[in-house]
């Protein structure tokens, strides 16, 4: 989750050949034509094109020089393994362009030239027939927003249609430190404060009705990552029907949804639901 700057965190993802990710809340869309301003260029508003490194999958292009040795490159480099073993995916060649801006000005400067219509974001992910590209200005978060837009990257290149709710939840997961095992520690206490409330639930096919970003609230993003959680730390058959519907979405994406497969083996949706909630209690104790 992100909160700390005047950018709010957001992640937006279009249907068709164009997927926007970005690290907040919020909608947007962009018109295919304008992807065809983005040409690197040195103009004050051009995309970074100073430096260029090639590591892994990624192309790094930025406004500064930047070692391979950085230890947020390494650390992007690994999150490729980590995303394929966690989820049982491949790994892919194709590249993932990550372009990043020396300040935010200089990012903001060029959203607002070849993103109008697009509302500032920290961060974002953009998903087009041939490309796939992360933008980011340089800050204090900026190792975190990687991971998040790097994940959906990595996830795309192998499973280019995921539903909204499950992409966020994924990318949630990953944007952690390697460490924390992606215990989401603003997640849990978030949930866990909306549920001593009484101001939420936990409802799997709500998750699963979103269909664009701008529906996408902090409690959504962070059921999302619960139940990512969830079916990654509670049972090896959970984590293998994540796996598994990851692994038919590659192939149809319209094979049934994750709720069907969950409750051929956890029961009634609310069962399930129910099953969600005591994980979230043992991670943070109501
Ligand atoms: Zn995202």
């Amino acid at each position: 989750m992100r909160h700390s700057l005047a950018l709010p965190a957001l992640c937006v993802s279009l249907c068709g050949c164009l997927c926007l990710c970005a690290a907040a809340a919020g909608c947007a869309h962009l018109a295919t034509a304008q992807l065809a301003r983005l040409s690197p260029g040195s103009e004050p508003d051009g995309l970074p094109d100073r430096a260029e490194l090639a590591t892994g999958q990624l192309v790094i292009h930025a406004d500064f020089p930047l070692s391979e040795k950085h230890r947020m490159v390494r650390d992007l480099e690994s999150l490729r393994l980590d995303v394929s073993q966690e989820l049982g995916l491949p790994v892919s060649d194709e590249p993932i362009h990550l372009y990043l801006f020396q300040s935010p000005a200089r990012y903001e400067s060029f959203v607002a030239s070849r993103f109008p219509a697009f509302p500032t974001r920290r961060a974002f992910f953009l998903q087009t027939d041939t490309t796939l590209s992360v933008f980011a200005p340089w800050q204090d978060r900026i190792a975190e927003d990687l991971r998040h837009e790097t994940t959906h990257g990595y996830v795309h290149a192998v499973v280019p249609t995921v539903p909204l709710w499950l992409d966020e939840g994924i990318s949630e997961y990953f944007e952690l430190p390697r460490g924390e095992h992606g215990r989401h520690e603003d997640h849990i206490a978030q949930l866990a404060g909306r549920l001593l409330e009484g101001t939420w639930r936990i409802d799997l096919l709500r998750l699963e009705s979103l269909q664009s970003a701008g529906e996408l609230t902090q409690d959504h993003y962070a059921e999302a990552w619960l139940w990512v959680h969830w079916m990654l730390h509670s049972s090896p058959a959970r984590r293998k029907v994540l796996q598994d519907y990851l692994a038919d979405l590659r192939r149809d994406g319209q094979t049934a949804p994750l709720s069907v497969r969950l409750t051929h083996l956890d029961g009634p949706q609310v069962e399930c639901e129910e099953k969600v909630r005591a994980h979230l209690s043992s991670l943070a104790p109501l």
